[in-house]
């Protein structure tokens, strides 16, 4: 099969993933095979391929918003259907985090993409008990970037605690935040968008924000709760300074470059919350999964094909993509 590689991390501007022949992935208990009809490209591949995140397998497929039809079944999955693979690739079922319903903070889980071959492929292998068969009403390509941008999206909002009807600060404006901002119209919230860049401030805009401006705005109106999408401490304190007393500020991003150091007084004090959003339960999968077909979220897709995938890597880099990049193997 066609497969991108990573045997060494760089920066994407020396097209790290090398697209090779590789053999089809062999059989494993558990595991259903899984024919790649597309994948998402996400922020996390971009930090991986370039190596801010260390290398726990060589030689690695990346990709962990997979969309793929079931080649071998599987209990309860049948030769064609078709399945979610999101980031979360498995946990242990047996540590202290999975035992107290927490598997999102799993002490070994395995990662789509990262510890284990990904979705870069035209086939790869997932475990059946974390694949999540897909409503009809989402295609291949507005599934995929649904499956880590979307979901892990989605938790933020539970993170954040979101309650119908509040209004929402969005900072930053790519994959995750363009999925969210539909969850948060159908619960009536009223959307803040803080963004860098001309093209994510109209898509914002055209997706009906209530206030959109650059990161150097602040809403004219305290918000009740913000998520931050940008790898970037300075953004998290524009964020808290945006938020009223009990107010949350999420930060879904795996990586930071750094936090600042900023007021305590003025900023964090009176009940302000500072949180971090890691990974997804499967819980969070299904129920954004069910709710994205209720409302006919429609990501904005841009499609790149598998011998493209360094390239799509450096438009999300250079953030020239507007929505979502989706390869097509
Ligand atoms: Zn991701
Ligand atoms: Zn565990």
């Amino acid at each position: 099969m066609r497969a991108a590689i990573l045997s060494s991390p760089a920066e994407i501007s020396k097209k790290p993933l090398e697209i090779v022949d590789v053999p089809e992935p062999a059989p494993l208990a558990g595991h259903v095979l899984l024919r790649v009809r597309a994948c998402g490209v996400c922020r996390t591949d971009l930090h991986i391929v370039e190596g801010e995140l260390p290398t726990r397998k060589t030689n690695l497929i990346p990709g962990h918003q997979i969309v793929g039809e079931v080649v071998t079944a599987a209990p309860d999955l049948p030769v064609g259907t078709r399945v979610g693979v999101s980031w979360i690739g498995g946990v242990d079922g047996s540590c202290w985090y999975c035992r107290h319903d927490m598997e999102n903070l799993c002490d070994s889980p395995t990662f789509t993409g990262y510890t284990v071959d990904g979705g870069y492929a035209e086939y790869t292998l997932a475990r059946s008990d974390f694949v999540f068969p897909l409503p009809a009403a989402l295609d291949d390509l507005h599934a995929a970037p649904l499956l880590c941008a979307g979901i892990i999206g989605f938790r933020s909002l539970r993170v954040a605690g979101v309650q119908p009807g509040e209004r929402v600060g969005l900072f930053g404006f790519g994959a995750s935040a363009h999925l969210v901002i539909a969850v948060l119209h159908a619960w009536n919230c009223e959307v803040y968008v803080s963004t860098r860049g001309l093209s994510h401030q109209q898509l914002a805009k055209s997706l009906g924000a209530s206030w959109v401006g650059s990161e150097k705005e602040k809403p004219s109106l305290q918000l009740d709760r913000a998520i931050t999408f940008a790898p970037s401490g300075d953004v998290v304190i524009a964020a808290l300074v945006s938020v009223r007393k009990g107010g949350v500020v999420a930060i879904n991003a795996i990586h930071l470059d750094r936090i600042p150091e900023f007021d305590y007084d003025s900023l964090l004090w009176g009940e302000r919350q500072l949180r971090s959003v890691a990974n997804m339960t499967r819980a969070d999968a299904r129920d954004f999964l069910q709710l994205s077909a209720e409302i006919r979220l429609q990501p904005q897709v841009t499609v790149f094909r598998l011998d493209q995938a360094n390239e799509a890597l450096g438009a999300l880099k250079r953030d020239t993509i507007n929505g979502a990049a989706v390869i097509v193997p």
